[in-house]
């Protein structure tokens, strides 16, 4: 036995006998038995809420119609009964700061008197309002700490629900977060407006059509969000200070087997794998969450877990509770949940495709090319205007997904790249071509085009195949934004997305209003907008191989936005176009806007000095003392095998090999400490330009010295575990 007795070793037999913690839960066959039992949703409001109560909520959670304060006593007192007869003995405002994570403070249902015993409180006024001392919230700038004030507001349309833990359960409302002078602390506030906007937009269009939708008063967005990410067994974990501590592994080399034999994709998934699947589902049908699909992604270790979509606002709330719901669950199988954009260097990162679409509330998919020539046209029409939008703001939509993670992944042939196009496939680039050309003519399909005609033919569901590549691509009937980061909240990258639509809609909508003012018939009046928007805009369109170098090299000669990096793409909020579009929709104001763009820059500095920080202290206290004590086991070796009258030329080259590695390694380090002694200045600007350009380069290059002394070094000296059996050992 090395006197380096491998304790790596004792990690690998920990890891293979793993074993549950606390009772699995499996899903039964029925899952409309538990769905949504921890949710105070509409059929329990309808059973405990008198019917008056009732119908006046409903019209705010429908119709989008104002909140009457005076039910706030009634509800307050049925949703406490509710969530005690479900064990809670605690609520909390349940919201989502702009550290992209949610935020909760519990208080008792019960409030001691004086003198003795104690009462349940729980009024109207606790379910509305909550004042949370704030202040160590990140607020950009909106809030100084001498005003700590923050309110978080009651979202009625987002429905409370029930978190059970081993020690009792608490009751959650879904709340916005503002600072005292009304400015949106959260990202559920912009979200809101965003999705306000569109409808307001939407529905104006709409009224272009015809009269058939008199019946519909409000638009939605709609999100379902596929949600990547790693597991790896827990022992592993907490060998590894950088996954503890950053959420990725900082060293690592590439192991002799990754991804490549493609084998893990969509394979069968490991049994303690499943169960943990199996538990989440369970947890998250119990809070309403509607998940729906399960499988193995493409790099070894790596699975995903899609929910059917839902509004924007309440997939965004349940995107969050599902990450909680992951990250809590996988301890029980000893497992630990990743969902960092990129654990693992040269391994596929993880993401969380946004599919998006906009729906009526009479149930009308807005994006659905349809089974009738008026859908069809009203269909291209609301196409037309995603394309236009995505085109306009491009830069927007990259920054929308920026942070130092995903820097990592996107660009890395295995992500979208960081240049934003869109995948319209075969079969809509030919409508679009011809609409341009005003030809009705077309080989492809005949009598598709028309608008001049009535007659526009049905598209088939999945018009074209599958681009895997495209950072923006339609699928059938809804776009899939691929570039969003698998941590990331999605309220922020959907708040873009409606925003930008909305503007592109409402400007789309004018131009078809002028022409039919200026006495056009209806259908050239379409025809011309949308001819103008493709041969405006078709320069977004690419329906080839995004990782290829002649894209970059296209898109560049196109006028396209190439934004590598955070800082790049963050710098663009500060665009006055920027400004102007997110002030006309109401979705955000400039010092609102300002202050998530300071957010960024800090964030961005914060997580690369944190790395940097613990890349440097793993260098120094665990790599560099292993590759020391190799070396003196070397030169021992050397002169034990001399006094033996031997000369031991292997054991002395690898000595001198080692050696340089060693040097190599101990330089790079000494940049890395280099540079990590200052800030690179006092705004959050210089620090984040300084991590950017001096710091990440630096300990880009310890971690390349690390991969060859990882190589070099025995098996019983490396004092962290590998990539091979983090990503292989299940
Ligand atoms: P994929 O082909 O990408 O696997 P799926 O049909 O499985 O696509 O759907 C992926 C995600 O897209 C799911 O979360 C699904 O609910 C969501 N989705 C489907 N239709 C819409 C829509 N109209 N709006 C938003 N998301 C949608
Ligand atoms: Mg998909």
């Amino acid at each position: 036995m090395s006197k380096y007795s491998s304790r790596r070793h004792d990690v690998l037999a920990a890891a293979k006998s793993w074993s549950v913690r606390g009772t699995p839960q499996q899903l039964t066959a029925d899952i409309n038995s538990i769905f949504g039992e921890h949710t105070f949703n509409m059929e329990v409001m309808r059973e405990k809420l008198p019917k008056e109560v009732f119908q006046s909520l409903l019209a705010t959670i429908d119709k989008g119609q104002p909140l009457d304060p005076k039910l706030a006593d009634v509800v307050a007192l049925a949703m406490k009964e509710w969530a005690v007869e479900h064990g809670a003995t605690h609520f909390t405002h349940w919201f989502q700061p702009l550290t992209g994570l949610t935020a909760e403070k519990h208080d008792s249902f019960v409030t001691p008197n004086v003198g003795g015993g104690a009462v349940a409180k729980f009024s109207g006024k606790d379910l509305i309002q909550g004042e949370p001392d704030a202040s160590s919230f990140p607020s950009g700038g909106i809030r100084a700490t001498f005003e700590a004030r923050g309110y978080t507001a009651w979202d009625p349309t987002s429905p409370a629900f029930i978190i059970k833990n081993h020690h009792g359960a608490t009751l959650s409302i879904p709340t916005a977060f503002a600072s005292w002078t009304g400015e949106a602390l959260d990202h559920k506030i912009p979200l809101l407006r965003s999705m306000e906007a569109l409808s307001q937009q939407a529905l104006r269009a709409l009224r272009l059509f015809d009269g058939l939708h008199a019946n519909v008063h409000k638009v939605y967005t709609t999100v379902g969000s596929e949600q990547e990410y790693f597991l790896i067994d827990e022992e592993f974990f907490y060998r590894r200070p950088d996954l503890v501590t950053t959420g990725r592994t900082l060293f690592g080399a590439k192991p002799p087997r990754g991804q490549e034999l493609e084998d893990h994709y969509f394979g069968s998934i490991p049994e303690r794998v499943l169960a943990y699947m199996t538990d989440v589902e369970y947890q998250s049908y119990r809070l309403g969450v509607p998940v729906k699909t399960r499988h193995n992604e493409v790099a070894p270790g790596q699975y995903e877990i899609a929910p059917i979509f839902e509004n924007s606002n309440i997939a965004a709330d349940h995107q969050q509770i599902m990450m909680q719901i992951m990250k809590n669950t996988a301890r029980k199988y000893g497992l630990v949940c990743l969902l960092h954009e990129k654990p693992f260097a040269g391994i596929n990162g993880s993401g969380k495709h946004n599919n998006w679409s906009m729906s009526t509330d009479t149930g009308m998919n807005l994006l659905e090319p349809g089974e009738t020539p008026h859908d069809n046209m009203q269909f291209l029409f609301f196409c037309a205007a995603v394309i236009k939008a995505v085109d306009n703001y491009q830069d927007l939509l990259r920054a929308s997904v920026a942070s130092a993670a995903n820097d990592h992944r996107l660009g890395a042939n295995e992500a979208p790249p960081a240049i934003i196009s869109i995948f319209l496939g075969e079969q809509l680039t030919d409508i679009f071509n011809q609409i341009e050309k005003g030809k009705p003519e077309s080989s492809k399909s005949k009598d598709l085009l028309g608008l001049g005609t009535p007659v526009l033919p049905h598209l088939p569901r999945h018009a074209g195949d599958r681009n895997r590549t495209s950072p923006f691509a339609f699928t059938g009937n809804k776009f899939e934004f691929r570039a969003v980061g698998a941590s990331q909240s999605i309220s922020f990258p959907n708040t873009v997305l409606n925003t930008i639509v909305a503007a592109a809609i409402d400007e789309l909508t004018g131009a078809v209003e002028a022409n039919l003012k200026a006495k056009m018939p209806f259908e050239q009046a379409l025809h011309a907008v949308l001819k103008d928007v493709i041969s405006k805009h078709k320069r977004i369109v690419f329906n080839g191989d995004n990782y290829t170098a002649e894209w970059h090299q296209e898109a560049e000669k196109r006028g396209l936005f190439n934004l590598r990096n955070t800082l790049a793409a963050v710098e663009r909020l500060h665009d006055p176009k920027t400004m102007k579009l997110f002030e006309k929709y109401r979705v955000l104001n400039e010092r609102e806007l300002e202050a998530r763009a300071e957010i960024f820059f800090d964030q961005y500095f914060k997580t690369v000095n944190i790395e940097a920080e613990t890349s440097a202290m793993m260098a120094q206290t665990m790599i560099l003392p292993a590759a020391i004590r190799y070396l003196h086991d070397l030169a021992t070796t050397v002169n034990a095998i001399k006094q033996g009258g031997v000369h031991p030329a292997g054991v002395v080259q690898t000595l001198s090999e080692v050696s340089n590695l060693v040097d190599e390694f101990k330089s790079a380090l000494d940049r890395l400490l280099e540079v990590n002694a200052d800030l690179g200045g006092d705004t959050v600007h210089e620090k984040a330009y300084h991590m950017r350009d001096k710091v990440l380069p630096a300990m880009n290059a310890v971690r390349a010295a690390a991969a060859k002394l990882e190589k070099a070094l025995p098996d019983d000296h490396w004092p962290l575990p590998v990539y091979s059996e983090m990503l292989f050992v299940k």
